[in-house]
């Protein structure tokens, strides 16, 4: 402690950098009493930027059946062995609710898969539309992102990420339970599109379809209308951009048919 610490009105143990164990996603499935070694990108990041030692905690979560708390129990150069000592959670439930969403600008797209994933979706279907432009995404960078996001926010699931899908063979193959709820930025001078209405109406699983920075055709909104499963919804007056509509959507349908009533 620095001199005339005790004068200083931080806190004695700042909240940052936190002081729980690293927590990672892991490809394999987990179990207790298991040995797991670690290789690549989670050891660069155990071994270089934690400085992890023998005997330190880690916890994993493989996205299958849960998260786990493991012991450093060999430290190599560019690679380590945990060694898993018990379940801390069972993989969580997941609200049923796809994003199908138009790839948009690379940084702001990883954003829209990033916060998708927090706010708790199942699964994530980027979709090629006329107007879609940039649409070579980097699918591993993607998953990168929802990956991180997973790990920070103590999540145990992870959304599925499909790769990019055109808008007509998306809608010639969509499953007949599912509700697909449209947000549609010309709906709301009609008067029509009220989401509240369209989330008491519609029960079950369910998607929500945003498009890309220059909107869909008519040609498009016309086919999305004509899916039987369609429900044309508005996010309001104003114009928002993709990544904003997509959030939006997403808080909407949570509150309204997810999980964020507790109780
Ligand atoms: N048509 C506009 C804006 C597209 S906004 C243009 O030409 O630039 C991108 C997407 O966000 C839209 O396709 C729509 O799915 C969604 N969106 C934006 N604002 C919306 C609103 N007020 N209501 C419903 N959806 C909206």
């Amino acid at each position: 402690m620095k001199a005339g610490a005790k004068h200083d009105p931080m806190p004695a143990t700042p909240a940052y950098p936190p002081h729980s164990a690293p927590r990672l996603y892991v490809d394999v499935e987990l179990s207790d009493g298991a040995e797991i070694r670690l290789d690549g990108s989670h050891a660069h990041y155990l071994l270089k930027v934690m400085r992890i030692k023998q005997g330190d905690p880690v916890k994993l979560f493989d996205n299958r059946t849960g998260e786990y708390l493991a012991h450093v129990t060999a430290l190599g150069k560019r690679d380590l062995i945990l060694m898993i000592n018990g379940k801390t959670r069972e993989r969580e439930a997941v609200p049923d609710l796809w994003l199908c969403t138009a790839p948009i600008k690379k940084d702001r797209f990883n954003w829209i898969a990033e916060k998708a994933t927090e706010l708790g979706v199942a699964r994530v279907m980027p979709v090629q539309t006329e107007r879609t432009q940039g649409h070579n995404i980097k699918m591993e960078k993607l998953r990168a992102h929802m990956i991180e996001a997973a790990e920070q926010c103590e999540r145990t699931a992870l959304p599925s990420l499909d790769p990019i899908t055109k808008l007509t063979d998306m809608l010639e193959q969509w499953p007949a339970d599912r509700h697909l709820f449209f947000a549609d930025e010309r709906i709301h001078e009609t008067g029509e599109g009220s989401f509240r209405k369209a989330l008491v109406a519609h029960d079950g699983p369910a998607a929500i379809l945003i498009g890309p920075e220059g909107g869909f055709t008519d040609r498009e909104n016309e086919m999305i209308r004509a899916l039987p499963q369609s429900v044309p919804v508005s996010l309001g007056p104003r114009i928002l951009r993709a990544d904003t509509a997509a959030l939006a959507a997403i808080s909407l349908w949570m509150a309204g048919r997810g999980d964020w009533n507790p109780g």
